[in-house]
């Protein structure tokens, strides 16, 4: 399954690390930002990546980038914006 969403072209992901030999280096980072986002969003506390449910992502500028940045960067937004 890859990923067709628009994010994977989102510049906003151009500052993650990149991930070239990680279990996640073909999963969609802007997938993974999202599901951080939320869970930030909820403030869930028991965390799961979940890499193996995320889209692949073949293209964009999300391609070879740390899925795990994404998410973490996805759950610290989601947090800061689950108090406004
Ligand atoms: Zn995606």
């Amino acid at each position: 399954m890859a990923c067709t969403k628009k994010h994977r072209y989102n510049t906003q992901y151009n500052n993650l690390p990149v991930d070239q030999g990680g279990v996640g280096r073909h999963r969609c980072a802007g997938c993974a930002y999202e599901k951080g986002y939320n869970d930030g969003l909820i403030r869930k506390e028991q965390l799961d990546l979940d890499l193996d449910s995320l889209p692949d992502s073949q293209a964009g500028t999300v391609r070879h980038k740390s899925p795990h940045a994404a998410y973490a960067a996805g759950y610290l937004n989601g947090v800061e914006d689950s108090y406004k």
